[in-house]
């Protein structure tokens, strides 16, 4: 049986809070409060939930952008939280992230040929003759023209940068890449054409992503799994046509059932949810989600529920499975 490319168990990644001239620790935002998952080579994940479920610094941990604070993430045998500066810098090179706002992420000093360039020249990817012409083959892999290589990032508009940063993900021939709501900041017409290129790519290099989304209609398009997150712990885990087909946590109904559907006769009950996203400095106690959830018993008020596998690879954490 094939072995995951990556394996993530329990990871945690708190952020204190300081308050006074003391700067006293007056609380804990649990930002990702032990997720777990696998992902498997030349497979898609998609994180989803509401803004704060902590699905981008779940991403960003995963790849040690910031340092989670405990839990496993093994990529190719390797514990990440346990590697030093130099290896990490080298298993870096096969993990990859695309931003969502491309123009902060390319230094404008540096033409776009530099952009792409230097790292394939820094990891040994190709010697200093060849990279002009990986470059030139690069971005007309990403539909760009290869003479855009002398240009500046100001030159392009948001879908030309996007596609730029995707060439730069992909030049040092990664395995995984996380792409952190890489679609949300373009019109709608671009973010298909985008979305297009990242399964070509994926098809071509046998790239595994990690998909940060709130567009679901988007997340649908693109994934083979889907994780529905809240308040920093992962509520549903299932294939994509089960949580779409079959949605079972509240709350993956409850977003689902927001997502407008293509036939105009199919009509579906909208569900509120009342109030926001509770704080997760003080979250609620026992589920999470107690305090929106329409279907709320005694003692979710109490227990948190456990994840349960309620078919082969669906989980859901829902006292009523
Ligand atoms: Fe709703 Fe209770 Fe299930 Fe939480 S455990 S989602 S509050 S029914």
């Amino acid at each position: 049986m094939t072995e995951p490319l990556l394996k993530v168990r329990d990871l945690k990644k708190h952020f204190p809070v300081m308050k006074g001239i003391l700067r006293r620790q007056v609380g804990t935002v649990k930002a990702v409060d032990g997720v777990s998952f696998d992902l498997m080579p030349q497979e898609t994940i998609s994180l989803v939930g509401e803004s704060g479920c902590g699905k981008t610094t779940c991403g960003r941990s995963i790849l040690r952008l910031i340092e989670p604070n405990s839990g496993e993430i093994r990529f190719r045998e390797q514990n990440l939280p346990d590697l030093e500066e130099k290896a990490l810098r080298e298993i870096r090179r096969h993990m990859q992230i695309i931003f969502q706002d491309p123009f902060s992420s390319l230094n404008p000093r540096q033409t776009v040929g530099e952009i792409i360039g230097a790292p394939m020249v820094l990891h040994g990817v190709c010697s200093r003759n060849e990279v002009d012409e990986r470059v030139r083959n690069l971005l007309s892999k990403v539909g760009l023209q290869p003479t855009y290589a002398s240009r500046y990032p100001h030159e392009f508009s948001g879908g030309q940068r996007q596609r730029v940063g995707i060439a730069r993900a992909v030049a040092l021939n990664p395995d995984f890449i996380v792409c952190d709501e890489a679609v949300s900041a373009l019109d709608v017409s671009v973010q298909a054409q985008i979305i297009n290129l990242l399964l070509d790519l994926k098809d071509e290099f046998g790239l595994s992503y990690l998909f940060i989304a709130h567009d679901l209609s988007v997340v649908r398009h693109i994934s083979d799994k889907v994780a529905v997150m809240y308040l920093g712990r992962i509520v549903e885990f299932a294939d994509r046509d089960s949580i779409f087909e079959r949605p079972c946590h509240p709350y993956t109904q409850a977003l689902l059932s927001a997502v407008p559907h293509a036939n105009p006769r199919h009509k579906k009950q909208r569900i509120i949810l009342p109030g926001d996203v509770p704080s997760p400095i003080n979250p609620p106690t026992g589920c999470h989600f107690h305090t929106r959830c329409p279907l709320s018993e005694d003692r979710c008020l109490n227990e948190s529920p456990q994840s349960h596998e309620i078919t082969p690879g669906h989980r859901v954490s829902c006292h009523l499975y």
